[in-house]
């Protein structure tokens, strides 16, 4: 099904930019509609300030971290040190590739007493609307100067206007559309539209493995918009021995932070899900499907029975390095017993 979403850029008085093109679009897009996202002038759009914000992104969340926890503090009445003591902020990040080539992160944020996610819940005098003002109070302050350019320019990166907080609990309704923008959402809701973010990937902007330059993205069918990005990062990297590093990262158009990170207390480790599925493979009957995974998996590694499990290993012994030797140690066996 396809969602009518309404004029494009609807202007009525169709101004046009310097460069002589128009500053408004009619058009009712669909969802695949390849030119949702690109600029209405390539002249007049900001790339600098696009890469320059894309790779600054994940220091601009970890300052927004820091400040947020400054904001719970203040709002406490105690000093970062002793809210720190107090209460744990942890969260969970996901980096959604919207359709303009930029990052929106989705994060749950809670906050744990002093024991983690498993522990009393914290003592303090604030509620879930203070933690959402908090949010929306560091997200306004944090900030990151780009180290300057060549030719003196200092960027400053920080969150544009769109900054949402919502309550997730288990009394919101589980069907509530996505953007009816409700106060409260649900766990499950929350949970399966986090999942269809991090499905979204570069591939959209037909960028597919590694990316070795502008030009080799343009060659594999990129969109122009794309191009247009990655010929800016490259530039950039070209230009100044601080964004080197860009060119490592052109298959995600010059994000350098993971798909999903989330702070150590907030769920199970990927480890532990690893060590699940490894052990699930190997004797599905064993895991209760209602066990706690932390629980479950904190005991010694599983050995079935008439196993030993050797954690030390020592070299035995060599095989054959080629059939050929293979072949002819067997013919040698061979005739040894024949003699
Ligand atoms: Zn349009
Ligand atoms: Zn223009």
């Amino acid at each position: 099904m396809v969602r009518d979403k309404g004029p494009c850029r609807a202007r009525r008085d169709k101004p046009v930019c310097p460069h002589g093109r128009p500053l408004w679009c009619s058009k009712r897009h669909l969802d695949d509609d390849e030119r949702l996202g690109t600029p209405l002038c390539v002249d007049c759009y900001d790339y600098l300030g696009h890469v320059l914000w894309q790779w600054h992104a994940p220091e601009l969340w970890r300052r927004t971290t820091i400040a947020l926890q400054r904001e719970l503090a203040r709002r406490c009445g105690l000093s970062v040190k002793t809210f720190a003591r107090a209460a744990k902020v942890s969260y969970s990040k996901i980096a959604e590739f919207q359709a303009r080539g930029l990052v929106h992160l989705h994060v749950p944020i809670r906050l744990d007493g002093p024991d983690g996610p498993d522990g009393a819940a914290p003592d303090l005098p604030i509620g879930t609307s203070d933690l959402e003002d908090a949010i929306h109070a560091a997200a306004a302050h944090a900030f990151v100067d780009t180290t300057p350019l060549s030719d003196g320019t200092v960027y400053r990166v920080r969150w544009g206007s769109q900054v949402d907080t919502r309550t997730i609990t288990e009394r919101a309704p589980r069907d509530t559309q996505r953007h009816a923008r409700a106060a409260l959402v649900h766990p499950e809701q929350v949970a399966s539209y986090l999942a269809k973010y991090l499905t979204k990937t570069t591939t959209d902007f037909g960028l597919h493995g590694r990316v070795r330059s502008a030009a080799h993205a343009r060659a594999m069918g990129a969109s122009q918009h794309a191009v247009l990005i990655l010929q800016t990062a490259q530039d950039l990297a070209g230009e100044h021995e601080d964004y080197h590093l860009l060119l490592k990262h052109l298959a995600t158009l010059g994000f350098r932070g993971h798909p999903l990170t989330k702070s150590r207390a907030f769920s199970v480790t990927f480890g532990q899900l690893r060590r699940a599925r490894r052990r699930w493979r190997r004797h599905p009957a064993r895991l209760d499907p209602d066990a706690d995974i932390r629980e479950v998996l904190d005991d010694d590694e599983y050995v079935p029975d008439g196993f030993v499990l050797v954690s030390s290993w020592v070299f035995d012994g060599q095989g054959y390095l080629d059939l050929d030797q293979a072949a002819a140690a067997v013919e040698a066996a061979a005739r040894a017993r024949t003699r």
